[in-house]
């Protein structure tokens, strides 16, 4: 037997890529850029009519792939809501992916994969009766979140919307804040209801999304003939981390028989800190829930997770009507198999998108392995002390303003001069940004508050601490002082 493929030497593929591994997780010196012209033309060609073999491919990854890569586990890297996995979590998803790569049949990959499942159950404060299942991201965890709502709204009215599709589901309206993330309104084009079935409930003045509105919103739509789907709330926005009030949420979504669907994808972990968890109210009045392993547990990019009150709705939501080469998975054998072939799948594919599927859980079951409960009970709250501290120092120094309360691990601030514009300042603080991404020691990113530019630094790689906060702060301070003097 011959082919193309190497299929034997595993190990001394992997074992060739170590080094550089190592050395790029030691995140030495600054965090500069990379430029195109140093690894593109290294790369950049056509699709090749003969292979060169294992060997170059394997110094392509270790040369371009690995050693050029953006580093953004590096622990003054603050830029986004995703960072680089932990160990454990690259261990065992190179473990899954070589031993366990079907979800659905592959034991003990399934086995460990529904556990991790429970197991992000009772982290987060779940009842047993609620399900779960990992997805590619937050993206489609709320996709399937809002799948369910519609499967609700529809049966609401004698229909079954993911059989028959939603014509009958008249003027469909779904409730969301202005800072609700731009996946949410992608999910209703996809679902069939339009991006237009959005409806933008404004913030109140903490920051929060205005329940008040909210129920205005709804009592006018209902008596204008539209069906309200569901209610989004927000667990942690991306912009500045408030979480919505989602006790009040889930009443006005219970008065109404509305779907209550809440976005933790970023910050559904917060609920482990003890100084917000009142915020996320009681998680069992939630009917669909999505949050990130890839983002505070820091498992690799790829892992999200879904969570619905209702497992029998879900399936119905997402049914795939199986073909006869794979009805055998329906006969579901108890205790020990007595083939390799018997299905022992626990979960199913009707639960969410994916049919075929690596075992994702096994990369979160390892990390909550080895670290535990207060493993990233002690990193939520480490990394929400850090971004208190940015809006202490912020609030206290004079060149420094503060531009939003953190609530979680988000802070805002920006450099201050008296008299100048805000039009000035936006221009200023772009500049130190610019500068900060320069000299790669401290990377958060920018956004806007109303018309105000904001630094906004978000504390979420293991990696980081409160010395990691404080080098922001000094590095912000000092490049404002050099750019205004
Ligand atoms: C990250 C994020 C998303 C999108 O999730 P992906 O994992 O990037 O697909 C949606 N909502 C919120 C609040 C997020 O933080």
């Amino acid at each position: 037997m011959s082919d193309a493929a190497s299929t034997t030497r595993v190990s001394d593929a992997v074992r060739r890529l170590l080094p550089a591994l190592q050395d790029f997780n030691r995140f030495e010196g600054p965090d500069r850029a990379v430029p195109r012209s140093e690894w593109l033309a290294l790369i950049d060609e056509p699709l090749p009519e003969h292979g060169v073999g294992p060997d170059d491919v394997l110094a392509l990854l270790e040369e371009v792939v690995i050693s050029r890569g953006l580093r953004v586990g590096h622990p003054g890297f603050t830029g986004w809501v995703t960072t680089a996995p932990t160990d454990i979590g690259v261990a065992a998803d190179l473990a899954q992916t070589v031993s366990a790569a079907q979800r659905w049949w592959v034991q003990p990959g399934n086995h460990i994969d529904a556990m991790a499942v429970e197991w992000m159950l009772q982290l987060i404060g779940f009842p047993d009766s609620f399900v779960g299942q990992f997805t590619a991201g937050g993206s489609s965890a709320n996709l399937i979140g809002l799948g369910a709502a519609r499967q609700h709204a529809g049966e609401k009215l004698g229909m079954d919307a993911a059989r028959d599709g939603v014509a009958g589901i008249l003027r469909p309206a779904v409730y969301a804040s202005e800072q609700a993330h731009h996946v949410v309104g992608r999910a209703l084009g996809v679902l069939g209801f339009g991006r237009a079935a959005q409806r933008t409930v404004p913030l109140g003045g903490d920051g929060r999304v205005d329940v008040g509105a909210l129920r205005e919103m709804l009592g006018t739509d209902l008596s204008a003939g539209h069906t309200p789907v569901a209610i989004v709330g927000n667990a942690g926005d991306v912009n500045t981390g408030k979480v919505d009030d989602l006790a009040a949420l889930a009443d006005v979504a219970r008065e109404h028989d509305v779907w209550f669907h809440v976005d933790g994808a970023y910050g559904g972990f917060g609920i482990l800190d003890e100084r917000v968890r009142s915020r996320y109210g009681d998680p069992a009045e939630y009917d669909s829930f999505a949050i990130d392993p890839h983002k505070w547990l820091a498992a690799p990019v790829g892992t999200g997770l879904v969570v619905c009150r209702d497992g029998d709705l879900l399936g119905r939501s997402f049914t795939i009507e199986t073909g006869g080469y794979d009805r055998e998975r329906e006969t579901k054998a108890e205790g020990d198999p007595t083939s390799p072939w018997e299905s022992t799948g626990q979960g199913t594919p009707d639960w969410g998108l994916d049919f075929s599927t690596p075992a994702r859980g096994v990369a979160v079951w390892a990390i909550l392995k080895e670290i535990g409960a207060d493993g990233i009970r002690e990193r939520v709250v480490r990394h929400n002390d850090c971004a208190r501290l940015v809006a202490r120092r912020a609030a206290a120094e004079p060149e420094l303003e503060a531009m939003s309360e953190p609530e979680l691990s988000i802070a805002c601030f920006r450099y201050s001069v008296p008299d100048m514009t805000d039009a000035q300042l936006n221009d200023l603080n772009q500049d130190i940004l610019g500068e900060l991404r320069r000299r790669g020691q401290s990377l958060p990113s920018g956004t806007w508050i109303g018309e105000q530019f904001a630094l906004r630094p978000c504390f979420i790689n293991p990696r980081s601490g409160l010395e990691d906060a404080e080098r922001l702060v000094d590095d912000v301070l000092e490049i404002g002082m050099s750019l205004t003097h």
